[in-house]
């Protein structure tokens, strides 16, 4: 009979599922939910996952911390549906693009497009001309908002982050670095590309 591919341990205080794959070597990460789950090739002892688990214990606790907070921003902010969502950023999209006309792809309006994207409150992509934005963007304030926007904008002219880019940034929000504080709260805001 096969062995079964996933077993419930506990190593260091931390109770995890292991799951047997074709991986490297171990991998460990704390789901959605809080739960622990570590998959490891067949070849590697389970003695040997239950002592990667256990030196990880304090890192599993943070990472459980970290989870946790971001379920409760999600409950006390709402998702807004998609369509409204995707009006909104367009809108927003439109009242700044006579700034950057000039360096958008075509010189035309970028496409537009809302994601529920977990890592980052924007993204810019110059092959195909679309500005991409989280749906949790919509619950920041206006001012945030305003940046990522901008942010994405001039991306088009700049794709890095270097001085010139800042440079551009300022030019058009000269408080950017206030507006941008605001998307590091609540802890632990998805990070901006
Ligand atoms: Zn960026």
């Amino acid at each position: 009979m096969a062995q079964p591919k996933t077993a419930v341990r506990r190593a260091g205080g931390v109770e995890y599922t292991l799951t047997r794959r074709r991986v490297r070597n171990i991998n460990l990460r704390v789901r959605a939910d809080g739960s622990v789950a570590a998959s490891a090739a067949s070849w590697v002892p389970a003695s040997a996952v239950d002592a990667f688990v256990a030196a990880r214990a304090d890192w599993v606790c943070r990472a459980r911390q970290r989870v946790a907070a971001r379920s409760e921003a999600e409950a006390a902010a709402p998702l807004p549906g998609k369509a409204e969502a995707l009006a909104h950023m367009r809108a927003l999209c439109e009242a700044y693009y006579p700034l950057f006309a000039s360096t958008c792809p075509g010189g035309r309006m970028p496409k537009v497009a809302v994601r529920n994207m977990h890592t980052r409150w924007g993204s810019c992509s110059l092959r195909t001309g679309t500005l991409a934005f989280s749906l949790r963007l919509c619950t920041m304030p206006a001012a945030a908002q305003e940046y990522v926007v901008v942010h994405e904008f001039c991306h088009f002219a700049h794709p890095d982050h270097s001085p010139a880019f800042w440079a551009a940034v300022g030019r058009v929000l000269p408080d950017y670095r206030a507006r941008r504080a605001m998307l590091r709260t609540p802890p632990p805001g998805p990070g901006i590309d």
